[in-house]
Parts: C-alpha cells; structure tokens; sequence
C-alpha cells in the first residue's frame, strides 16, 4: 500500500457525458463507452432517455441567446440520447480530451469528435465543461421520472439537493 500515489476522495471529480441523438442512430454508444472505460473513469450512471424540450433548454441553458439553441434543442430532443456519469481524478478535463474540439473538423485524430464525426451540429456527444456543471448537468436526465432504463446510485442526489 502506497498512500502517495492513491488519489484522495477530494481529487475525484464525476462528469456528465451524454451520446447525442446522432451517435445513438449510428450504433457509435459502445465505441464512445469503450474509450471512457479504457481510460480507467467509472460509469456510475446510465441512462436511455429521451429528452423533453424543457430539459434540453435546463442543459443547454447558458447558450440560451445563441443563434444556433433552436437548432441545438431540436437536435438534442430528435431522439434518444445515452446519459452517463463517469467518476475518476480529473474526470471532467480529461473528458473534454478525449471528447475534442467543438467542431470535428478541428478536433484532433484520436478523440471521439476528431474520430468519429464532420459537423458542429451533430458532434455526437456532450461532456461537462467544469465540475460544477457536471454536477448541475448529471440530476437533470437522472432525475427526471420519464425513463426508458435507469440505473443509477441514487444516494448521490441527497448530497447534490442538500
Ligand atoms: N453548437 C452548434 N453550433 C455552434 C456551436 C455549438 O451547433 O456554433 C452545438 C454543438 O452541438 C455543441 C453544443 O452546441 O456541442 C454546445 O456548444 P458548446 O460551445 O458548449 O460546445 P461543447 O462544450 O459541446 O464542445
Ligand atoms: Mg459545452
């Protein structure tokens, strides 16, 4: 046993990472799982769900004044996305690592949006951009009593709403 090189329970962080609508349609959900796992993160929440309108735009809600968020809602509630938390020391940046860029087109061979698709619009998956978000991000899917399947620790959410 090695105390310095275990992580302390302060340095870990959980994300929320949602498979857009596109990269559910296109049978990509392994795939984009697969990296996170082999990585070494945990999946501590899974979700297929379809998100209402209302939902999207909580999500979404900091881009409300951008031209794109009609087309962003539209997108995201085209059909069902697979919602995860994935648990781990620095989780959250190095999420948006193997995630890259915004726009595939710029997003580097190796990561999932340099790997995996071409448009802005429909860049397969989301990850949170700071802890504080993946924390807001992960009870909108998780507590919302529209599920399709759902599995997820609960006991984490009294912590969250205290
Ligand atoms: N988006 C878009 N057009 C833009 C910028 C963003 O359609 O010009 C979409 C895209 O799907 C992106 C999402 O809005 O993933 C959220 O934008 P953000 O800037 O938060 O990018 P992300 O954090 O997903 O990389
Ligand atoms: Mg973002």
């Amino acid at each position: 046993f090695l105390p310095h090189l275990v992580a302390s329970m302060e340095d870990v962080e959980e994300t929320y990472i949602m498979v857009k609508p596109d990269g559910v349609q296109r049978g990509l959900v392994g795939e984009m799982i697969s990296r996170f796992e082999k990585k070494g993160f945990k999946l501590t929440g899974l979700k297929l769900f379809q998100c209402p309108q209302e939902l999207a735009e909580e999500h979404y809600k900091d881009l409300k004044s951008k031209s794109f968020f009609p087309k962003l809602i539209s997108y995201i509630t085209s059909g069902p996305v697979v919602c995860m938390a994935w648990e781990g020391v620095g989780v959250v940046a190095s999420a948006r690592k193997l995630i890259g860029a915004t726009n595939p087109l710029q997003a580097e061979p190796g990561t999932i949006r340099g790997d995996l698709a071409v448009q802005t619009g429909r860049n397969v998956i989301h990850g949170s951009d700071s802890p504080d978000n993946g924390k807001r991000e992960i009870v909108i899917p998780f507590l919302c009593n529209k599920n399709i399947l759902s599995v997820y620790d609960y006991s984490r959410f009294l912590i969250c709403l205290l």
